[in-house]
């Protein structure tokens, strides 16, 4: 009999290539979402298989999914900056009260149970590249507070129902990953450049651009998360590739990666923009052995192709 996993989030870009991997795999997938910040388009491709079935429900409200379960991936969440400042209270229930939910789901169905936690519980880092042992530098009452006191909780209440219940929990800290499904649209840098790009509009770095973050292609963030819930390690995983990159000269490989003759302009920092993010992966090669192996000239080579086949449509619709 095979194997039945249930991922929250599934109409969105992680969720969605996660459906596709255990699909592969040769699971019986459930998907849940809400549409919030997700779209059916991501996974309408999967509704035809006899393997998948879809609930259109707010994981915050009490989840109940019929027959048996062996596995939970908690990937529900707004997850780009103007998503989750659009929606706070949204995005700090989903984390909190979606997540208990969950892990009560969970503990009922005798599931294993990984959630989706985030480089954002390290907040505005002091130290670099970020160990998982680091506890961080939030700020807890600022805008971004509220996704990152959100899946800060979240990281709590699953290692309670761990040593409480003794409850089979996996926690990855993914840092920032990129790829075709991406919302064109959602505020996040890569689908913003290349946007701009593609609608002959400047490129808007924030601040100086000095600030750097380190971006993981899809394909090698669902094969580390994969891993990790296979995995008999309990405590959290950052799983990102370490190449890390500032953002000015991000959007100068951006320039040269979509031949756009547009230039560079900048923009106001947002509030407590981290300075500088790089995951530290030591335990996840050790543990799981595993590594990103796409470099960013090969994901964004792939992501751009995908953004180009978009409409003019999708590529004009904004929703912010
Ligand atoms: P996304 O916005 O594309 O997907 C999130 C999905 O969750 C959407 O389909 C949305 O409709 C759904 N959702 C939100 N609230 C819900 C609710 N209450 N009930 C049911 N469904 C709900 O974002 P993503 O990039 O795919 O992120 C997925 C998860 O991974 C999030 O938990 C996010 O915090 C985490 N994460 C992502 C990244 C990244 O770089 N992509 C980095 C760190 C953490
Ligand atoms: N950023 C930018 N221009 C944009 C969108 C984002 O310069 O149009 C910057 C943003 O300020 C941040 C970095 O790019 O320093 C990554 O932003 P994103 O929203 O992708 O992710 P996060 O801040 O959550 O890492």
């Amino acid at each position: 009999m095979s194997k039945r996993v249930l991922i929250t989030g599934a109409a969105g870009f992680l969720g969605s290539h996660l459906c596709d991997r255990f699909i592969k795999e040769g699971f019986d997938v459930v998907g849940i979402d809400n549409l919030i910040t997700g779209d059916l388009a991501n996974i309408e491709h999967l509704f035809k298989l006899e393997q998948f079935d879809f609930y259109n429900h707010d994981v915050t409200k009490f989840v109940h999914v019929p027959g048996k379960l062996d596995y939970i991936l908690h990937f529900a969440s707004p997850a780009s900056p103007i998503d989750y400042l659009k929606i706070p209270i949204q995005t700090l229930k989903v984390g909190s009260l979606g997540t208990h939910n969950l892990l009560g789901l969970a503990k009922e169905k005798n599931a294993r149970i990984l959630i989706a936690s985030t480089s954002e519980v390290y907040g505005d880092p002091l130290v670099h590249p970020q160990t998982e042992d680091y506890y961080g530098n939030v700020n807890t009452i600022g805008p971004r507070g509220v996704y990152d006191e959100a899946k800060r909780f979240q990281e709590s209440i699953t290692m309670a129902y761990h040593r409480f219940h003794g409850l089979q929990t996996r926690i990855v800290r993914i840092f920032n990953t990129y790829g075709p499904r991406m919302r064109l649209n959602d505020g996040r840098v890569i689908p913003a450049f290349i946007g701009q790009a593609l609608r002959g509009e400047d490129l808007t770095v924030f601040g100086d651009g000095s600030q750097t973050r380190s971006f993981c292609y899809v394909d090698d963030q669902v094969e580390g998360i994969y891993r990790l819930l296979m995995s008999d390690y309990a405590l959290p995983v950052n799983i990102g590739n370490p190449d890390e990159i500032t953002i000015g000269d991000f959007a100068e490989e951006i320039i040269k990666l979509t031949g756009t003759n547009q230039k560079v302009v900048y923009k106001d920092l947002p509030v407590d923009d981290p300075m500088q993010r790089k995951p530290d992966i030591s335990k996840a090669k050790e543990i799981l052995n595993w590594e990103a192996t796409t470099s960013r000239q090969e994901g964004m080579k792939k992501t751009y192709d995908y953004f180009k086949g978009l409409s003019q449509e999708q590529l004009y619709k904004s929703e912010h």
